[in-house]
């Protein structure tokens, strides 16, 4: 679940962080008496899930009320990477004298929770990471343990952060590490925390995804539902009631089970191609879900091959093989398809569909052959 830059605001606010203070509104009158009420100089901020507002002229700093007024006329409506802005949060300006990053998110492969603090924040902190490493700070915080006051405060000092922003720091890092740990987030990013020329330490963005499996823990995390940006085609398998992920590739996927969904988007990655979703279909392969599946992967234009990897169980080879056929004189299928089939019944299943194989329906006998075939059809 991810949150907007206001909403995890608050939610560093409830843990005690430091923040401006300010008012989310979704039109212009309103962000006016806002910004009047807010006192000026303000920040005119557009509240979208993605990063680079600021480049993308979603961050303005307004004077007076007439500038208020300009930049949320602006600002409002505003394409960004393509999210339409619909919502503003104005918050009292701040000076500036430095602008640090520092963030947690889990680890997996170490099994630890990972901080990440530098002096160079502001900007993109994959191009610091990318071009001088060494300007990050990492601590592996053992969930066992938590974070020290001591680990704390050596992990500021690798920093080097001016000194005036020390204690300050190393508080925000706490806090932070509270919020990051009770809140059930994946991840807690502050870019930019700044150090104000008064010597205060300060949250100027917040980056915030929270575990939509804790809200049984939280139930204040329903607000963020609402708010929440979907991908289309997330939303249009959901309500035909598939497990679908959308992903970047070219490669659309169908299996049946979480497992097989997620070993093919292995074996296409190991082939060296690229998939465009995890779906699955769950257990029954019938000629409806097989419809439902088909749609969803044929309405994304990125789909340049599609892949059915189906093992048969409870669901026989030959119902499998009469759903894919039966589905396909439903929906008009604009990219090759190539089928493996496995498992209960495959045989009779495979015999079922021979017959009707040509350069738009293929079958192949393994998992990595098929994954071959289509990853070498969407290549082209
Ligand atoms: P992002 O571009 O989406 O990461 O949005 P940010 O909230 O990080 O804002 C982008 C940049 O705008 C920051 O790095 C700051 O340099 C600047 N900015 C944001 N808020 C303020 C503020 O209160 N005062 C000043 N002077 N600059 C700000
Ligand atoms: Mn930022």
């Amino acid at each position: 679940m991810d949150l907007l830059e206001y909403q995890g605001k608050q939610f560093f606010a409830s843990y005690g962080i430091p923040v401006s203070a300010g008012e989310a509104c979704q039109d212009v009158d309103t962000a006016v008496a806002v910004a009047n009420r807010v006192g000026y100089p303000v920040v005119v901020k557009a509240q979208v899930h993605t990063g680079g507002r600021g480049k993308a002229g979603g961050v303005k700093l307004a004077a007076n009320e007439e500038e208020a007024r300009e930049h949320a006329t602006n600002i409002l409506g505003l394409d960004i990477k393509g999210h339409i802005v619909k919502r503003l949060w104005i918050e009292k300006a701040s000076d500036i004298a430095e602008e640090y990053y520092m963030s947690f998110t889990l680890d997996r492969s170490a099994k630890k929770h990972l901080g990440m603090l530098s002096a160079e924040g502001g900007m993109d902190i994959e191009e610091v990471a990318a071009s001088t490493p060494e300007k990050i700070s990492k601590i592996w915080v053992d969930p066992v343990d938590g974070l020290t006051d001591e680990l704390a405060a050596q992990w500021v000092d690798e920093a080097n952060l001016n000194p005036q922003a020390r204690e300050g720091a190393i508080e925000i890092a706490k806090q932070l590490y509270t919020a990051y740990t009770e809140g059930d987030a994946d991840l807690c990013e502050i870019n930019p925390l700044i150090l104000t020329p008064e010597g205060k330490v300060h949250v100027l963005d917040s980056k915030v995804t929270l575990d939509g499996n804790s809200e049984f823990r939280h139930p204040d995390y329903q607000q963020y539902d609402e708010t929440q940006t979907r991908d289309e085609r997330e939303e249009a398998a959901h309500a035909k009631g598939l497990q679908y992920v959308g992903l970047d590739g070219s490669v659309g996927v169908i299996a049946n089970g979480a497992g097989l969904a997620m070993s093919t988007l292995d074996v296409i990655n190991q082939v060296g191609g690229s998939p465009a979703n995890f779906l699955d279909i769950g257990g029954g392969a019938n000629a409806d879900v097989m419809s439902g599946a088909l749609e969803v992967i044929n309405d994304d234009p990125n789909v340049k091959a599609i892949f059915i990897n189906i093992f048969g169980g409870i669901t026989r080879g030959e119902e499998v093989a009469n759903g894919i056929l039966e589905a396909m004189k439903r929906v008009k299928i604009d990219a090759p398809i190539v089928i493996r089939l496995d498992g209960t019944n495959a045989e009779e299943g495979r015999a079922i569909l021979a017959p009707e194989l040509n350069d738009m329906l293929m079958m192949e006998t393994t998992m990595l052959d098929a994954a071959r075939r289509a990853s070498e059809l969407a290549a082209g």
